[in-house]
């Protein structure tokens, strides 16, 4: 026969907490050892044993969110234990819900509140790391093109505030000065061309900006931005529409916005279920996930497949993709998530041109549109 009513039967659990002896104002840190019928508290480094509570005589005291604060019920010196880990306290709480119910009657329910809080944090957490990058995977699908180019548009003012490092503003994007007019106009024609092939549900962006680095940026709603140092990079047109063709592929499967859901997941869909992105921390997660982190090999794979068949689609070079990675492959750009520059490059390469199927080609942009379009950002 038991001789509490509430009791821990989970598996071997122990954590860490800062206990209050009540007499002196040490804080003391502790681990929390959950036996069977009592909750058992020693000090980390002596092992000491300061406590040994029954679930059943706990007390929930008052404390910030997130913590955990708990005391034995009817002493009178102010013992008390506070728990952060939410596994842990999840785990106290549930322990000291009473299971006999002919006794303790006052006890039922002292904490149950904090178990389903605490249970509630628990699945939070979980549903973040496990269930929010799964659920991207089919949300995705479904979230309406107008919704994407709102989230693309917010996340965009934020991202272009942290690529302009040298606080340009207006200058920051290359081919609006007088000498610049002419390469704005050819990347224009260029990007029509393989936006005009591709048939994609919504219109792109594209803009060339003044950033060293050999690199391509697609955003959610259709904005690419093509980095001066790629087209410094690039010696024919079709090399960089081939890098541009393998960008409107991460638009046309939506990557962005999925690489958005699974890193700012919970925030942009309450975001999306008020209608409003701007002025939330979630946009600049997601920003920075988007400048940070990469894809996964098999995205990338995708968006190359998805890059040879466009430029195939519009008679252009199908394996220019391949021979600007060769060139640009193994550069570094630190801090930033760097779309071309993967491992795997000689892997890629292959990929690209064994999916590659024709064999002939015509320049995408006549000899003196590829000259203009290599000094669009030469104005300044
Ligand atoms: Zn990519």
């Amino acid at each position: 026969m038991r001789s509490t009513s509430a009791a821990y039967d989970g598996p071997d659990m122990k954590g860490t907490g800062i206990f209050f002896d009540g007499l002196t104002s040490a804080r003391r840190a502790v681990t929390v050892d959950l036996r069977t019928e009592a909750i058992v508290v020693r000090d980390v480094a002596e092992g000491d044993q300061f406590a040994r509570w029954p679930y059943d005589e706990l007390d929930q005291l008052a404390a910030p969110e997130g913590v955990l604060r708990i005391a034995r019920s009817g002493i009178k010196q102010l013992a008390r234990l506070e728990v952060r880990d939410p596994a842990l306290a999840a785990a106290i709480g549930a322990a000291s819900i009473p299971v006999d119910r002919s006794r303790a009657t006052e006890h039922r329910g002292r904490l149950k509140i904090v178990a389903w809080t605490c249970a509630a944090a628990v699945s939070l957490v979980l549903a973040a790391v496990f269930a929010v990058p799964l659920l991207a995977e089919h949300v995705v699908p479904l979230i309406p093109l107008r919704v994407e180019r709102a989230l693309g548009e917010a996340v965009n003012v934020q991202v272009r505030t942290m690529l302009d490092t040298k606080n340009d503003g207006g200058a920051f994007t290359c081919g609006a000065s007088e000498s610049e007019t002419a390469g704005a106009a050819a990347l224009d024609r260029l990007v029509h061309k393989l936006e005009a092939a591709a048939g994609l549900p919504i219109p792109l962006t594209a803009v060339a900006v003044r950033r060293s680095e050999s690199n391509a940026i697609t955003l959610p709603g259709g904005h690419i931005y093509v980095f001066e140092g790629l087209i410094d990079n690039a010696e024919t047109a079709d090399e960089l529409a081939g890098v541009i063709a393998h960008e409107i592929g991460h638009v046309a499967h939506r990557d962005g916005t999925r690489s958005l859901l699974q890193s700012a997941g919970l925030s942009f869909l309450f975001g999306m279920m008020l209608g409003d992105f701007v002025g939330g921390g979630a946009v600049v997660i997601g920003a920075r996930t988007l400048l940070q982190s990469s894809y996964s090999r098999d995205v990338e794979a995708a968006a190359d497949r998805y890059g040879v068949a466009l430029m195939g689609k519009v008679g252009g070079d199908q394996r220019a993709l391949g021979t600007m990675l060769t060139r640009i492959g193994g550069t570094d750009h630190p801090g930033m998530r760097v779309l071309l520059d993967h491992p795997d490059t000689e892997a890629r390469v292959a990929a690209i041109n064994a999916a590659a199927t024709s064999t002939s080609s015509t320049p995408l942009l006549e000899a003196s549109e590829w000259a203009a379009l290599k000094r669009i950002c030469a104005g300044r």
